[in-house]
C-alpha cells in the first residue's frame, strides 16, 4: 500500500542498481519507494561467489545481495513486492502501474530492471526446463552432485559457473560455439587448469535429448566440420547471455537497437524525470559494481531533478532531448 499521493523517486527493481538508488535517495531525504517482483537482489543472488566487488575478495552473490537489502532498509527504504505492469510518463508526475491495481504517482522514476537469462531457442530445451536444464548452478547444481554435465556458453557466466559445477558434480563439458572464449582471462585460465571440466570449441547444441528421467544427451554440431554426435549428459546449464527486461520501457524513451535504455551521462532517458541504472541501460559493461554506480548516480540526479522542480514549479513538457 502506497504510504504517499506523489513519492519523489519510485525506483524499480531491487538488484545492485536499485538498491545502490535506493540508499542514496534516502540519504538525500527523498520520498523514495523500491518495487521488487521476486525477492530483492536480482541476478546476483543467481552468482555462486563475486570476487570483484571491491571490499570483498570472494562472497557469494546471495550474501552481498542481503548487505545490499539490509543496507538500503536501514535508511528505511519503503519497499513493494508486486509486478510492475506499466509505466506512464505524465507532465505533472510519472505513473507506475502494478499488477496488484495499486498506482504509484512519482515526480522521477528509476528504471533498475535489469535483465533475463536469454535462451538457447533449441528443441527440448523449454520442454526440459527443471528437468535437467537449467540457467542456474548455484540454484540447481546440487541436484547434478556425481553427475556429469554441461555448460553452454563462452562468457564469465559460463566459466564462472563451470567452475563451480566441476567442485560438485563428475564432470563437466564446457561447449562453446567459437574457438576462443569472451569470459575474463583469469577466468580462462582457471578452466584450463580444471581437470574436471572438458572444452568442445567450435561447437553449438543443436537440441536437448531426454528421456522419461529427464535430460540424457546433448546433440552436438562442430561449426567447423558439420560433423554431428550425441553428447551423454545428466544436465545442460545454457548460460548464453542475457536479456534486458525491456517490456515495460514507454514510448518515447530512447533505446538502442539491441533494446537497451539509452540516457545521458546522469542516467536519464530522453524523458525528463526518467532515469536508468544498471543492466537494462547501455553501457560499457554489465558488472555488479557498475551497477551500483549507475544506481547511485541517477539517484543523486532525480535528487537534483526533484528539488529544481519542486523550486520551480511545474515539470517541463515531454520533450525528446
Ligand atoms: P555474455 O558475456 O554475453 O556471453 C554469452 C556467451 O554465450 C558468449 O560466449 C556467446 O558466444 C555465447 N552465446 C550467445 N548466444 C549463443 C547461442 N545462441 N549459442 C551458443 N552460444 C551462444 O553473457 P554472460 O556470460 O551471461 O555475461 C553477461 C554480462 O555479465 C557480461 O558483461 C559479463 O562480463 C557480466 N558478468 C560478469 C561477471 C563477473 O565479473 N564476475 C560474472 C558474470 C557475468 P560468443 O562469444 O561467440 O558471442
Amino acid at each position: 500500500m502506497a504510504q504517499k499521493e506523489i513519492y519523489d523517486v519510485v525506483i524499480i527493481g531491487g538488484g545492485p542498481a536499485g538498491l545502490a538508488a535506493g540508499i542514496y535517495a534516502k540519504r538525500a531525504a527523498l520520498d523514495a519507494v523500491l518495487v521488487e517482483k521476486g525477492v530483492p537482489g536480482g541476478q546476483v543472488c543467481l552468482t555462486k561467489g563475486v570476487e570483484n566487488y571491491p571490499g570483498f575478495i570472494d562472497i557469494s552473490g546471495f550474501d552481498l545481495s542481503d548487505k545490499f537489502y539490509q543496507h538500503a532498509k536501514s535508511y528505511d527504504l519503503e519497499t513493494i513486492q508486486d509486478e510492475v505492469t506499466a509505466i506512464e510518463p505524465g507532465v505533472e508526475f510519472h505513473s507506475v502501474r502494478l499488477a496488484g491495481g495499486e498506482v504509484l504517482n512519482a515526480h522521477s522514476i528509476i528504471i533498475a530492471a535489469g535483465g533475463t537469462a536469454r535462451k538457447l531457442n533449441v528443441p527440448g530445451e523449454i520442454e526440459n526446463f527443471g528437468r535437467g536444464v537449467s540457467y542456474c548452478a548455484t540454484c540447481d547444481g546440487f541436484f547434478f552432485r556425481d553427475k556429469v554435465v554441461c555448460v553452454i556458453g563462452g562468457g564469465d557466466t559460463a566459466l564462472e559457473d563451470a567452475l563451480y559445477l566441476a567442485k560438485i558434480t563428475k564432470h563437466v563439458y564446457l561447449i562453446h560455439r567459437r574457438d576462443e572464449f569472451r569470459a575474463s582471462r583469469i577466468l580462462q585460465q582457471r578452466i584450463a587448469s580444471e581437470p574436471s571440466v572438458e572444452i568442445i570449441l567450435n561447437t553449438v547444441a543443436t537440441s536437448i535429448l531426454s528421456d522419461e528421467n529427464g535430460v540424457r544427451a546433448v546433440a552436438l554440431k562442430n561449426t567447423l566440420t558439420g560433423e554431428e554426435r550425441e553428447l551423454p549428459v545428466d544436465g545442460a546449464f545454457i548460460f548464453v547471455g542475457f536479456s534486458p527486461n525491456s517490456a515495460l520501457v514507454p514510448a518515447g524513451v530512447k533505446m538502442s537497437a539491441s533494446g537497451y535504455i539509452l540516457t545521458d551521462d546522469k542516467c536519464e532517458t530522453s524523458i525528463p524525470g526518467i532515469f536508468c541504472a544498471g543492466d537494462l541501460r547501455q553501457n560499457f559493461a554489465k558488472q555488479i559494481v557498475i551497477a551500483a554506480s549507475e544506481g547511485c548516480i541517477a539517484a543523486l540526479a532525480a535528487a537534483r531533478y526533484v528539488e529544481t522542480k519542486k523550486a520551480g514549479g511545474k515539470l517541463a513538457a515531454l520533450q525528446p532531448k
